[in-house]
């Protein structure tokens, strides 16, 4: 078989990151694509890792996610805006839905904005395997 060329290569790569990406409900770090990709791709480097997710964020494929309490950016596909709860305890980051329509969000008292294109919502805190059981 001829090897692929760098053109094809990087496609295959960005497809590998992608499917890891779709697949997985959570939100993982560089580090834990990385470990997934190379199951399929042996070859594949952390920096080809970083330098893919860095070309598919730009392209508005893939979201980075940061907090202050953790190190390390996560990542995700790219879907409906949302809200992201980050635990501080076990550094798990789950999804919170945000109003669908952005438009009607209003801060009180604010007259600066005219209009929003994204939100970007971290909410942190203790989730539920970690903390005390919340009380209603
Ligand atoms: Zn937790
Ligand atoms: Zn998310």
């Amino acid at each position: 078989m001829k090897p692929a060329g760098k053109k094809s290569r990087n496609t295959r790569q960005r497809t590998v990151i992608m499917e890891i990406l779709r697949k997985s409900g959570y939100h993982p770090t560089a580090e834990a694509i990385y470990h997934e990709a190379r199951k399929v791709l042996p070859n594949i480097s952390l920096g080809t890792v970083y330098r893919n997710l860095n070309f598919l964020r730009e392209q508005g494929q893939v979201r980075e996610i940061r907090t202050d309490c953790d190190s390390s950016s996560r990542f995700e596909g790219k879907c409906p805006p949302h809200a992201h709860f980050h635990c501080t305890n076990c550094q798990a980051v789950l999804d919170l839905p945000l109003p669908e329509c952005l438009d009607e969000v209003r801060w009180e008292g604010t007259t600066d904005i005219s209009s929003i294109q994204s939100m970007d919502l971290h909410v942190i805190g203790a989730c539920r395997e970690c903390g005390p059981p919340v009380t209603v």
